[in-house]
């Protein structure tokens, strides 16, 4: 059964700086900023805090994120949009049509308009958030849910425990 939803995020500050994956010291002495970049280099990102003990992880198995991704799913990080900054270069958004998600939300992407690499989305359906991937910041956060598993394939497996797997949207994440 093939159907159409999905959510995902961004938003943006631009400034200049530095580069790769890696902690950096935190302006407020506590938790530590954490920056990653796309494939090329063109674009770095900062996440101010890192992504804390109670980071919202997740893998996306909706159409959209198979196709953008050009793989099975999306790992992504839901992360307080006051949070991600664009410290290099621009990124290219992509706002996807409100008639490829079921859900009727406004997605947007943002990507590396060099390399391609995905970097980020915001969507109505969480207006203060923006969904990272993780792969910039070197997928050293373990997935904590599975959404939209409805559009996984039946030779799939689940990465994490029954009661995180959720046939649909992104609810229980953006709560
Ligand atoms: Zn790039
Ligand atoms: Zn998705």
């Amino acid at each position: 059964m093939k159907g159409r939803q999905h959510t995902d995020i961004c938003r943006v500050d631009v400034s200049t700086a530095t580069s790769k994956p890696c902690n950096i010291p935190s302006s407020n002495g506590t938790m530590s900023d954490i920056e990653g970049s796309c494939h090329c280099g063109a674009i770095t990102l900062r996440i101010v805090g890192g992504f804390g003990d109670d980071a919202k992880s997740f893998i996306c198995h909706c159409e959209p994120c198979q196709v953008l991704s050009g793989s099975l799913f999306a790992c992504t990080a839901f992360v307080a949009s006051k949070n991600l900054q664009v410290v290099r270069g621009t990124p290219k958004p992509y706002k996807q049509s409100r008639e490829t998600n079921s859900s009727g939300m406004q997605v947007t992407r943002h990507f590396c308009g060099d390399c391609g690499t995905p970097l980020w989305g915001e969507s109505e359906v969480a207006p203060s958030g923006s969904f990272v991937r993780t792969a910039l910041f070197g997928n050293t956060l373990p997935p904590k849910a599975e959404v939209f598993w409805k559009r996984a394939h039946e030779w799939e497996k689940p990465m994490v425990p029954p009661g995180a797997l959720f046939e649909a949207g992104h609810g229980p994440l953006t709560a």
